[in-house]
């Protein structure tokens, strides 16, 4: 049973109690928005008998399952609070902000702005499990500019809280519109690593299943979990969070299909190499049983 505890106890994943914890902080910027908090420094001023003078910030812990090996920040965020992270995100205030805290954000922010390179090898992944021109929904999928199968033919719905323009040709469906449509495939990219209940954001998908659904679910595949394969002893080595509040592990992916009653159709590593850094995803593919 996994609850929704905003400080968690128990994992998000598999509901297990077996969690390994260690001390973290929360990036400022995350804090900021999340929060309000900002980094303070204590000084003998403060007066405060038993506190060392230093830089304060926003504490937290690393919790890692001991049973599926998810590595999650221990607070687990209020939709409102998931509403103030994400306002305007990567718009031109946002990025300020942001890079006041991570001096250079905003020269990279820009490559935000076009489409991935390696959503054509997910392409060419998926392509034979679907119809020729499937019809797609794309749930947290922004503009649509990074949706799977975009301008080949098929109907491309998105289904996103922020207000974001969308791609030509892409169409927004809330959630009373879902059961009506027939999807061919399901995207869920890259979201699930940002989400406080990632079972919970699962579940909200179902509805839009019928019996030949695919569900593709994509995350990233961090270098901390990437080079310590199997380890359940990464909470130590988390020191600092920040959007990822999430790492998975494919047993942690299988675990929330296994909760929502889903069955695993096919997975895949995918390495990318972005030039400035190599990075790999990990995607699930499901559907009911
Ligand atoms: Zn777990």
């Amino acid at each position: 049973m996994v609850s929704r505890e905003l400080i968690a106890r128990h994992c998000i994943c598999c509901g297990s109690d077996q969690l390994r914890r260690s001390p973290a902080v929360l990036m400022p910027f995350i804090a900021h928005r999340v929060f309000g908090h900002e980094p303070v420094e204590i000084t003998e001023e403060w007066g405060l008998r038993d506190l060392l003078p230093g830089m304060a910030y926003t504490l937290c812990s690393s919790l890692q399952c001991q049973h599926c090996g998810v590595l999650f920040l221990d607070y687990r965020f209020t939709e409102e609070q998931m509403a103030a992270l994400y306002h305007g995100y990567r718009d031109e205030i946002y990025t300020r902000q942001r890079n006041h805290y991570e001096p250079g954000y905003a020269a990279i922010a820009d490559h935000y702005q076009q489409r991935e390179a390696y959503i054509r090898d997910v392409e060419s992944w998926l392509a034979p499990h679907l119809p020729p021109r499937p019809v797609v929904l794309d749930w947290g999928g922004g503009s649509g500019l990074n949706t799977p199968f975009l301008y080949q033919g098929g109907k491309l719905h998105v289904h996103d809280i922020s207000a974001v323009e969308l791609m030509p040709g892409v169409e927004r469906v809330n959630t009373s519109q879902l059961a009506a449509q027939r999807y061919d495939l399901i995207v869920c990219s890259q979201v699930l690593e940002h989400v406080p209940f990632p079972l919970d954001l699962i579940k909200q998908i179902l509805p839009a299943l019928h019996e030949q659904t695919l569900v593709y679910l994509e995350v990233p595949h961090e270098a901390l979990m990437r080079e310590n394969p199997g380890s359940l002893e990464l909470a130590g080595l988390k020191r600092h969070w920040h959007e990822h509040v999430n790492f998975f592990t494919q047993q942690a992916l299988h675990s929330l299909l296994d909760s929502t009653g889903l069955v695993l159709v096919d997975s895949h590593l995918l390495t990318i190499d972005l030039g400035w850094r190599q990075s790999q995803v990990m995607g699930v593919l499901a559907r009911y049983p």
